[in-house]
């Protein structure tokens, strides 16, 4: 490609409001441009990066032996009536009518598609296992999109659905998944890390999430330098025991009385938030018999009192707001299980912004008189962590644990039979009984991968693209195109090099040498040729981005060291 004819508008200067580095990046190396908040387009160049890591998802997952399809993004409001997300997915999910006032949603994941297509096409036992899996965009009304593409409203995500026909199946089917988002990262050029994840609301077994570890992530992760113990924040956190913490008042909920005579045990509870999905319910806790509860949502979500508490089947609820929560332990990260007159806080400064809501069950009086907090957490070691339930175990070395920022970028799932039951997909077994389907879902942020990279691979020059996603893996750059010898030399370089299955930008445009050598660390293609003086002897300068290590060669070296 001659750069003189590409659409790839570079920028001198940092845009004002780009906080991340990966957004100022991608903004000044003309790989996207924004249309509207969290809606981007994607330019020439960026569109290569994005086509490269989808090529790669591709990949895996085909070799996972999932299948690839392509589902709508519209979706009408009877699929989400039926699953019950329609009335408690919040403001994230973006709805529209068509013009007879039908109304539709766009489509923020798709559990509800693919189940009633399978429910409609699979009937025995002889099509499972199954997973499918598409590329497609997403939408999501996030309450704060930003950073770019980290949080869009519009945004490239591959979701994959698995159906099996029993739990041990399913652990294969997740089993596979899991091993395939290790080798997309992997590929990808990313730190990254596994992390066990909450299942919270959603009410399944196991769920981990796939963080790339950078600054700017939203998410912290506890992890063991020692084991292989990693976990993001709100699991560890649950498991965290009484032990060295201290106490703070709560006058604003002394005492705080609730009647919630819809709600009468944890299974019912669990029900109705279970048709909430992950992303909004960040963490319930519940005392072991079922009374007071406490749901913690996530802060970007606009809280709706009233369709909270039609949620939870509850007359009354106490709203904790933000002040108040991060009255109760500086900023708290999660309320884990709570005795009558104490809810335990783990404070994270870095956690901004949650919100709760304080339920009890059956009109007991319930009271919440004083908070530990443990603030701490960079002393917090594995004798602090306890199994409160699930048999955790592995996890004991006793090691410090350390804390790390993450975005999260890919997250595997075991649904169970939430979905295949609440809309009907089921199988006939070889004895003719019918069976629910038993589902896992695998989410990747595509383009949230490709802002993650840039996170991680760059430095105050521009970006530095890891081999296997760089749009062009060599940046020709001619430094007088007026030269006829450069030009000529130039061009004879470019023509053999794609010949040899090279993709070449060649920089032919009538700009300062300046200006082409400080664009092509911006754009950060792993190799740079430059063809300038010495063309009449027939040498380039050839210079590696990442090690910023520069040689000459003479042409003919040039071929053979390219075809090695
Ligand atoms: P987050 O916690 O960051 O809001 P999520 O848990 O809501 O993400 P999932 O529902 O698990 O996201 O979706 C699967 C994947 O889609 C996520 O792991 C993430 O990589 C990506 N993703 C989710 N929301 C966005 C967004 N607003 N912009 C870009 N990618 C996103
Ligand atoms: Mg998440
Ligand atoms: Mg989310
Ligand atoms: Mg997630």
């Amino acid at each position: 490609m001659r750069q003189q004819r590409l659409l790839n508008p570079t920028l001198r200067d940092v845009p004002g409001d780009a906080e991340a580095v990966s957004h100022q990046l991608m903004l000044r190396a003309g790989l996207i441009r924004q249309l509207s908040s969290g809606i981007y387009s994607y330019l020439p160049t960026g569109l290569k990066a994005l086509q490269h890591i989808q090529t790669i998802v591709r990949e895996e997952m085909d070799r996972a032996g999932a299948q690839e399809m392509l589902m709508p993004a519209l979706h009408p409001a009877e699929l989400w009536k039926a699953s019950g997300r329609w009335d408690v997915y919040g403001p994230e999910l973006m709805r529209l009518q068509d013009r007879g006032g039908r109304e539709f949603a766009l489509g923020a994941t798709h559990e509800e598609v693919i189940t009633t297509l399978v429910k409609d096409e699979i009937h025995s036992y002889k099509k499972l296992p199954l997973t499918l899996y598409q590329i497609q965009t997403k939408y999501r009304d996030e309450r704060r999109p930003r950073f770019g593409l980290l949080r869009g409203r519009e945004f490239l995500m591959k979701d994959a659905y698995s159906f099996d026909r029993s739990a041990s199946g399913l652990d294969v089917s997740y089993q596979a998944m899991y091993d395939a988002y290790v080798n997309i990262f992997t590929r990808c050029g990313l730190q990254f890390r596994a992390v066990e994840a909450d299942s919270g609301a959603i009410g399944g077994t196991d769920t981990h999430e796939f963080m790339a570890l950078a600054d700017v992530g939203e998410d912290t992760i506890v992890h063991c330098p020692s084991c292989q113990y990693a976990a993001n924040l709100e699991k560890a956190a649950g498991l965290i025991t009484n032990k060295g913490t201290s106490s703070i008042d709560v006058p604003h909920a002394q005492p705080t009385k609730v009647h919630t005579p819809g709600v009468t045990s944890i299974k019912q509870l669990s029900q109705f938030l279970s048709i909430e999905s992950q992303h909004i319910i960040k963490s319930v806790a519940v005392q072991a018999d079922g009374t007071p509860v406490i749901v913690l949502l996530r802060g970007d979500l606009e809280i709706n009192e009233i369709k909270l508490k039609h949620v939870l089947g509850v007359d009354e609820i106490t709203m904790l707001t933000e002040s108040e929560i991060t009255a109760l332990g500086s900023v708290a990260g999660f309320i884990g299980p709570i005795g009558l007159a104490s809810v335990r806080v783990i404070a994270d400064n870095s956690i901004q912004g949650l919100a709760g809501a304080v339920v009890g069950a059956n009109e007991a009086d319930y009271h919440l008189q004083h908070v530990d907090v443990q603030r701490d957490l960079g002393t917090l070691t594995y004798a602090d962590i306890r199994n409160v339930g699930q048999g955790e175990s592995c996890i004991h070395c006793g090691h410090e644990l350390a804390f790390a920022k993450g975005i999260e970028v890919g997250h595997v799932f075991k649904l169970g039979t939430k979905y295949s039951e609440g809309l009907g997909a089921s199988y006939t077994d070889e004895n003719g009984l019918s069976e629910p389907m038993i589902m896992g879902c695998y989410g990747i942020g595509v383009s949230r991968v490709l802002a993650a990279v840039i996170e991680q691979h760059h430095d105050e020059r521009g970006i530095i693209w890891p081999k296997t996603l760089a749009p062009y893996s060599i940046h020709l750059l001619t430094v007088q195109v007026k030269d006829e010898t450069q030009m000529a030399l130039s061009e004879e370089i470019y023509h053999a090099l794609t010949r040899a299955g090279y993709s070449v930008l060649w920089d032919d445009r009538e700009e300062r040498p300046g200006v082409k050598f400080n664009d092509a660390d911006l754009l950060g293609f792993p190799l740079r040729l430059t063809i300038g003086k010495k063309a009449n002897e027939r040498m380039v300068e050839c210079k590696e981005r990442r090690s910023d290590s520069a040689y000459e060669l003479n042409v003919e070296q040039l071929l053979t060291h390219c075809q090695t």
